[in-house]
């Protein structure tokens, strides 16, 4: 049986494709904590997540297929407690409008984002 969640606060993660294995590495690595959160993703990245983890991720949709926005909403709605963000600064993307309403979203709601690893450090390392 599974064991259950420590915690209701949840915890958002999204890396664009080229962060995802950066992500992956990032989420192995604190693994034993992040099990005790509750944990969504948009599409891809929590799917890739689960495979390579075993962690349990609720998937929103793909990010340029409105996920972004999704994870937008929660924070709108106070659920979300933390967002761990590896968006990609390197390659245009399509949905570029959501990828900054979701940040500026963090700053309306004062939620603590991380956008790369060393980042991601310091926040867990607070959780
Ligand atoms: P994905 O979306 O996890 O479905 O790849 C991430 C994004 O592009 O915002």
């Amino acid at each position: 049986m599974e064991k259950a969640i420590k915690t209701e606060q949840m915890i958002g993660l999204i890396a664009h494709d080229n962060m995802k294995p950066i992500i992956i590495e990032w989420v192995l690595k604190h693994v034993k904590k992040l099990k005790n959160y509750r944990l969504v993703a948009t599409g891809t990245t929590g799917k890739k997540i689960e495979e390579a983890t075993g962690l349990r991720v609720k998937k929103y949709k793909s990010g340029p297929l409105g996920g972004d926005q999704q994870i937008g909403a929660l924070i709108a709605e106070g659920k979300l407690d933390v967002l761990f963000f590896f968006w990609d600064p390197l390659e245009p993307m399509p949905h570029d409008p959501d990828v900054k309403a979701l940040l500026r979203l963090c700053s309306v709601y004062n939620v603590p984002v991380a956008c790369n690893p060393a980042t991601a450090e310091f926040i867990i390392a607070g959780l």
